[in-house]
């Protein structure tokens, strides 16, 4: 989707572990692109998760990301600042009747999918017109019947009928904490961001952002998802199952994989200054808005 809006673009990664080769591609892609673009690149540190999160690692990848010479064009956004932002949406849905509270545990939730032949996860619907006395555990948003479709810019048309393969799907969580899906809309809301570029593994949740985007009355996104570093096991790697951290103290190689890895070649640049400025042609010649 071509945005008359200024282009505004983020990189948004969870503090849950140091930059590792997979997080550093969607930093540089979404990077390169704001920049192709003409745009305004953002970097949003999405701490909500104290269980996950990992003290001074929102730091880190500001440190990381500067000698990978990317400095964002305004100040960093910390998501432990924006917990009213996040209540006030939650409050602005209830008040549309669009979130409901519900009572189940996620045993009770598997046990339901179990009895009615459903995918295990989807949320059956169980409180949709209330807990039945039950106290009330998390907030769900009330998912639209439909299929919900978008165009990526790499994969093309993307598809996900919410309401079945999803269900009603949680915007505060059981312990209280927002759920990601909430923050991430509410944030590129309020941001203004027109382009979304991130990793391909969560090109499942999108469908489920643009339904919280449209109810929350903000301009859905345009989508790029990037194809996924794995490691030698052939799975993705995850900053929580300890990947290895790219060495930010000799930025070149894992600048030099990570655009290899994104199809392009290599520039053989001698600072991150000069790569940036040798791969934004490339990227802007490549990848179509
Ligand atoms: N915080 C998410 C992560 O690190 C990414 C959010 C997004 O780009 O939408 O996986």
């Amino acid at each position: 989707m071509t945005s008359p809006r200024p282009y505004r673009g983020r990189f948004a990664p969870s503090p849950t572990g140091r930059l590792h080769a997979g997080s550093l591609a969607a930093a540089l892609a979404s990077w390169l692109d704001a920049r192709a673009m003409g745009g305004t690149w953002l970097l949003r540190i999405e701490d909500i998760d104290p269980p996950r999160d990992i003290p001074g690692a929102g730091e880190s990848f500001i440190e990381d990301l500067a000698r990978f010479g990317m400095v964002p064009d305004e100040p960093v956004i910390w998501q432990h600042d924006r917990l009213e932002a996040y209540a006030e949406a939650l409050d602005r849905l209830a008040a549309a009747g669009e979130v409901y509270g519900c009572a189940c545990s996620r045993t009770e939730i598997l046990a339901e999918d179990a009895r009615l032949g459903l995918p295990k996860g989807v949320y059956p619907g169980t409180c949709r017109t209330g807990t039945k006395g039950r106290p009330v555990r998390s907030m769900r948003f009330r998912v639209r019947p439909g299929i919900v479709t978008f165009t990526d810019r790499r994969l093309g048309a993307f598809s996900q009928d919410v309401e079945h393969e999803v269900g009603d799907f949680v915007l505060r969580r059981a312990d209280g904490l927002w759920a990601y899906q909430l923050a991430v809309v509410v944030d590129d809301i309020a941001s203004g961001i027109t382009h979304i570029v991130r990793g391909a593994d969560l090109v499942d949740n999108t469908p489920r952002q643009i339904l919280l985007t449209e109810a929350l009355g903000g301009a859905v996104p345009s989508y790029l998802h990037i194809p996924l570093v794995l490691n030698r096991e052939g799975t993705k790697l995850s900053k929580q199952a300890g990947a290895t951290p790219v060495d930010s103290t000799d930025p070149m190689p894992a600048l030099e994989a990570v655009f290899s890895h994104l199809g392009f070649p290599r520039i053989g640049a001698a600072s991150p200054q000069d790569f940036l400025a040798a791969a934004l042609p490339l990227w802007a010649e490549r990848i179509a808005r």
